[in-house]
């Protein structure tokens, strides 16, 4: 059986030795004659994986002690609600870098919450840069935090350094490129990734938080969206997504066996330099969304010269096997999400079949 190409933005391409391993444990897990679905999420099995997952993300990332990870559900969109529910005190504001529709959607759910401002957007330019740092424009005396969306799934924009606030946290939505570099934790206060791209499947929700910033005082919010509620309870007050969080300890031991986010970094830095030297040596024919140093490592964004030969390349990849290069319905165009678990080859087969197509397109 042939794999798909898969450049699925997200639920995206997992690795192969990772099906394989659940496969063969499919039926039964450690011995027990169920399988990881079956199982009780107050079992030691489930417990061993649990614990797992954990504690492998916090080597793989390097996470301090004084963070807690947590594995939540409701995807990222609920952490658009559940920061600000938690972190943004009334006399406070908290600000927001536009960087595309999802820290839109982001601030869109603070403002429901309290007061917020936006520090910096690239809105204007249809979202095809990041903001410089020194642009970003924020009250350190009124902070309560500054949002930032680190990877552009939709616009395939990428922060290559963060900013860094006096007086308060940097909250980051990582969804699109957690794991694919190294990053330094410290430096953030809080943050938070759905699985669907570097992790695992969709259906959990990985937060990582600063300990300090998980407030013992919100005593009215929902006991469910408390970070206090989960980080009593080690992510195990009510029954956790017990498939997804097994499907994430595989793929965070696959992440050890590559060699961790160095290796990958190096990797998807290979991989994303295929596509884009396909762009910048079309003269022309294919344009890149993003502004050169603002690309994105994991979606790589481009145009055709029209709608019909946008049309024409989406039919002829889609017959030569090629999956989900169409672009984001609301920019259009076309998409190549590559994210940790897409290899080098398939990246290599997208350029040649790139090069091909411009060159016998008429
Ligand atoms: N943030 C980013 C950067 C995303 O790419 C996505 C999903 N594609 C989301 C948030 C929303 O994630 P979810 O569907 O898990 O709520």
């Amino acid at each position: 059986m042939k794999r798909a190409l898969n450049f699925n933005a997200g639920p995206a391409a997992l690795p192969e030795a990772v099906l394989q391993k659940a496969q063969g444990e499919w039926l039964n897990i450690e011995d027990t004659g169920m399988s990881v679905m079956e199982l009780s999420h107050r079992s030691n099995t489930f417990d061993a994986i649990h614990s797992k997952s954990i504690a492998l993300l916090k080597e793989i990332m390097d996470i301090p002690d004084n963070y807690e990870v947590l594995f939540l559900q409701g995807g990222a969109s609920l952490q658009f609600t559940m920061v600000p529910m938690n972190l943004l005190q009334s006399d406070r504001k908290a600000y927001y870098v536009l960087t595309g529709s999802w820290s839109e959607k982001a601030l869109k759910e603070a403002k429901k919450i309290g007061n917020t401002e936006i520090a910096a957007s690239a809105k204007e330019s249809n979202y095809t840069y990041i903001p410089a740092v020194e642009e970003i424009a924020y009250n350190p005396a009124d902070a309560a935090y500054l949002h930032i969306t680190t990877n552009n799934t939709i616009y395939g924009t990428q922060w290559k350094g963060y900013p860094q606030l006096e007086n308060a946290p940097l909250i980051a939505d990582m969804s699109s490129d957690i794991l694919s570099k190294k990053i330094d934790v410290s430096k953030f206060g809080l943050i938070y990734a759905g699985a669907q791209k570097n992790l695992g499947p969709s259906g959990v929700t990985v937060v990582i938080i600063r300990k300090d910033l998980i407030n013992s005082s919100l005593t009215n919010l929902p006991t469910m969206l408390q970070y206090e509620t989960h980080a009593k309870s080690n992510s195990l007050y009510n029954t956790p997504p017990t498939l997804a969080i097994y499907l994430l300890s595989l793929v965070l031991e696959w992440v050890q066996d590559q060699g961790g986010v160095e290796k990958l970094e190096e990797m998807n830095t290979a991989k994303a330099k295929l596509i884009y030297d396909a762009i910048d040596n079309s003269e022309g024919f294919y344009k890149g969304h993003a502004v050169p140093d603002s690309r994105s490592h994991m979606n790589v964004t481009f145009t055709l010269p029209d709608d019909h030969a946008t049309k024409q390349f989406l039919e002829q990849a889609k017959a030569a096997g090629f999956v989900g290069l169409n672009g984001h319905r609301s920019i259009g165009g076309c998409r190549a999400s590559i994210y940790n678990a897409v290899p080098l080859s398939h990246c290599a087969e997208l350029a040649e079949f790139m090069k091909k197509f411009k060159e016998t397109y008429s």
